[in-house]
């Protein structure tokens, strides 16, 4: 960070901006501005070129074709390795998540190459679409509460060895490889299937975001008690029967 000024990119709103995930960019603006923060936030249309001087980047989910023309442009703009580089911060969702990885499968039923940034592989699934609300618990490491959100994707997610699960669902199908992760995320870029907007639902990953931006350990804390009723009753809503 320069100027004590917090610069927050979303990639590519006209591509990949589905179920709500612009509302991760609203999050992550307001948590940073009630922390007293100056916040520049920058929406990167698809014909613009990438800032390399970003804090914070979000990408968001879409659909097969817009993922592909995403994956296409930003591999062409390579911008976003050199901020990658420079030490900034990365949080995906679904589209944005496999475009993250070595590669995926594309609307025309062909492996695409992605940004190579995270250590995964999605392929196209076999099996239903995985659609339905996920409930997870977080990698310990994380030191976060459990996770809920909205999933909608085809793709499956395999990890490498590089790649950590950012949860273990219990509920929902997650990266739908059948071990019952979801997400992956090394040092400082995530990747989520959930939507919500994920940020929105699990405010605590923006400040997790925030702090690494801001390299420090802790926030001043907000009143999140309206987040917290939220993730309770989803909570209570996945351990009623079907
Ligand atoms: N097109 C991808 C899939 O179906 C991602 C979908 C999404 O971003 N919601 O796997």
């Amino acid at each position: 960070m320069s100027d004590n000024q917090l610069r927050l990119v979303w990639i590519y709103p006209d591509l990949l901006s589905t179920y709500g995930d612009q509302g991760n960019a609203l999050v992550v603006e307001r948590r940073a501005r009630q922390r007293g923060l100056d916040v520049a936030r920058l929406d990167v249309r698809s014909d613009q070129p990438i800032p390399t001087s970003g804090d914070i980047y979000l990408i968001g989910g879409g659909e097969d074709r817009p993922q592909r023309l995403a994956a296409e442009r930003l591999r062409r703009d390579g911008h976003l390795h050199q901020a990658v580089q420079n030490g900034a911060i990365v949080f995906s969702v679904c589209a944005g998540y496999q475009i993250l990885g070595h590669e995926f499968v594309n609307d025309l039923g062909q492996r695409q190459p992605g940004l190579g940034l995270l250590d995964v592989v999605s392929v196209r699934g076999e099996g239903e679409r995985c659609v339905g609300d996920v409930l997870g618990d977080v990698d310990p490491r994380l030191g976060l509460p459990p996770l809920t959100g909205f999933e909608n994707h085809q793709g499956v997610t395999h990890l490498g060895p590089t790649a950590r699960p950012l949860a273990r669902v219990r509920l929902g199908k997650g990266n739908g490889t059948g071990d019952g992760t979801e997400g992956a995320y090394n040092d400082t870029v995530f990747g989520t299937y959930m939507h919500g907007p994920v940020l929105a639902r699990n405010p605590q990953i923006a400040d997790l975001l925030l702090k690494l931006a801001l390299d420090v350990n802790a926030l001043p804390p907000i009143d999140d008690r309206w987040y917290e009723a939220l993730r309770n009753e989803r909570i209570a809503a996945a351990q009623q029967p079907a």
